[in-house]
């Protein structure tokens, strides 16, 4: 596609935070009032349509080392017994959950994430994939995916998740210039990266995925030209770009990121835009707001279908109707409900070793979530917004969101016919802002440190 121009007033404009909708509501509206009573009923729910698939998210929050730059819910640990311990915890977590979803419901997709999946030993994988094989019968044809950290193991660690039944991998990136590595604290030479990548193509994944994130310090048009050009060398069937987001006050392991290399929002959005140039003319299509896909990929020919969907694990082309979050932190969207396990390891454990389930907060979604749900995630996946499925008679609030996105034509976000309105290429980069529109909790939610910026 060709570059937009977008002006330094537009980028001050735009860039504001905000959330990035993996969910919405967002995490800040759920309620710690939320608790284990409200989460069985949920499960109860799920138990009563016995025919209905499910997404299950193991979170795995271990890695050798704690990265400057980590957004996510990770603790660093060089004991293998902690991580005995903690599967302890999901095995106990488990024997309570199946039973109440009913008899070995079947798993369409599961997803192992974290932290580190690929910290655990073969030994301690081995056990996790029969606990889970034991309580649901996974279709192994469905996706089956991990996240793989290539400074672990080597290239025969591809073989050995391949043997345990994973068909999808994601490899973590983020830039192969050393002197960004250095900056966030992550040392990966891209050999080693090249070599694990190279072990699961070899190995038979359906899809193999690299990870990348821009926006971190001393990354600079040519250099970030370097870890582009590398990473489609290699030819992953998708990339996801992720912008890096500063929030030292919230993480502290992130005071550790040398802030001083930060590039500014204009030099952070024209590293995006560069994404977006090199992916697509290098035959991958631009998926919803950061991800891209081989044109030929099951992603991208959804994408351009319309019918792509988006969970807490990414963008699908299969979304189950209920997804089921297993760990610390792990999050939950079933029956009418999200749902958030505790996000501290020790409390989460002490639960489970009580007998409770480790729920800290959860929300039960209204019409009016649902309704703006739907109209948020069509926007994020399919770059429009069916005015038919948007709108309801007699509910002003929700008309009035949907004009305000329509008057962003003004702006020249989006284009509106008289059934749609479709996001522009400028746009595109203002995906969240869009959404941001739709939102009804935004105004209670909006200066909350979680959300990053929007640029
Ligand atoms: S970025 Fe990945 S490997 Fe690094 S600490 Fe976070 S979860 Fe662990």
């Amino acid at each position: 596609m060709d570059p937009v121009h977008v002006t330094r007033e537009q980028i001050d404009y735009y860039n504001k935070p905000g959330p990035r909708y993996t969910s919405y509501p967002t995490v800040p509206v759920w309620s710690a009032q939320f608790n284990e009573t409200d989460y069985r009923a949920a499960l109860a729910a799920v138990a009563a349509r016995p025919d209905e698939t499910l997404s299950v998210y193991v979170h795995l929050p271990f890695c050798a080392e704690r990265c400057a730059y980590c957004g996510c819910n990770a603790t660093s640990t060089r004991h293998a017994h902690v991580v005995d311990a903690y599967l302890d915890r999901v095995e106990r977590e488990l024997s309570i959950v199946a039973p109440l979803l009913g008899e070995r419901r079947r798993v369409v997709q599961l997803h192992w994430g974290g932290g580190t999946p690929n910290f655990l030993t073969e030994a301690q994988a081995t056990r996790l994939m029969a606990m889970l094989d034991a309580a649901f019968a996974v279709d192994r044809e469905g996706e089956i995916a991990l996240e793989l950290d290539p400074r672990l193991g080597g290239p025969e660690q591809a073989a050995f998740y391949r043997e345990l039944g994973f068909n999808r991998v994601s490899l973590g990136v983020q830039d192969i210039h050393p002197r960004v590595q250095a900056a966030i604290g992550r040392i990966q030479p891209f050999e080693q990266t090249a070599a694990l990548f190279v072990a699961c193509r070899a190995t038979g994944y359906t899809s193999v995925n690299l990870d990348l994130v821009y926006g971190l310090p001393y990354q600079s048009a040519e250099s970030f030209a370097r870890t582009l050009d590398a990473v489609i060398d290699l030819g992953p069937d998708r990339i996801a770009c992720f912008s890096y987001a500063h929030l030292p006050q919230a993480r502290p392991n992130q005071k550790r990121v040398d802030a001083a290399g930060l590039p500014s929002p204009y030099a952070k959005f024209g590293l995006f835009q560069q994404a977006v140039q090199r992916f697509t003319s290098a035959g991958y299509d631009w998926i919803g707001m950061d991800h891209f896909a081989l044109a030929a990929d099951e992603l991208a020919v959804a994408a351009r279908e319309k019918r792509l969907h988006r969970n807490f694990m990414g963008y699908t082309v299969r979304p189950a109707p209920h997804l089921l979050g297993l760990g610390m932190s792990a999050i939950g969207d079933l029956g009418g409900c999200f749902v958030q396990n505790d996000a501290h390891l020790g409390r989460y454990q002490k639960a489970l070793d009580e007998g409770r389930l480790p729920v800290v907060r959860g929300h039960w979604l209204s019409a009016d979530d649902r309704r703006r749900r739907a109209a948020i995630t069509h926007l994020m996946c399919n770059l429009e917004l069916p005015l038919s499925t948007a709108l309801d008679e007699g509910d002003e609030a929700m008309v009035e969101a949907v004009e305000r996105v329509a008057a962003r034509a003004e702006e020249g976000l989006v284009e509106v016919d008289g059934e749609r309105i479709v996001v522009t290429d400028l746009g595109r980069f203002f995906l969240r802002n869009l959404c941001m529109e739709l939102d009804a909790y935004l105004a209670r939610t909006a200066e909350r440190p979680l959300f990053s910026r929007t640029i």
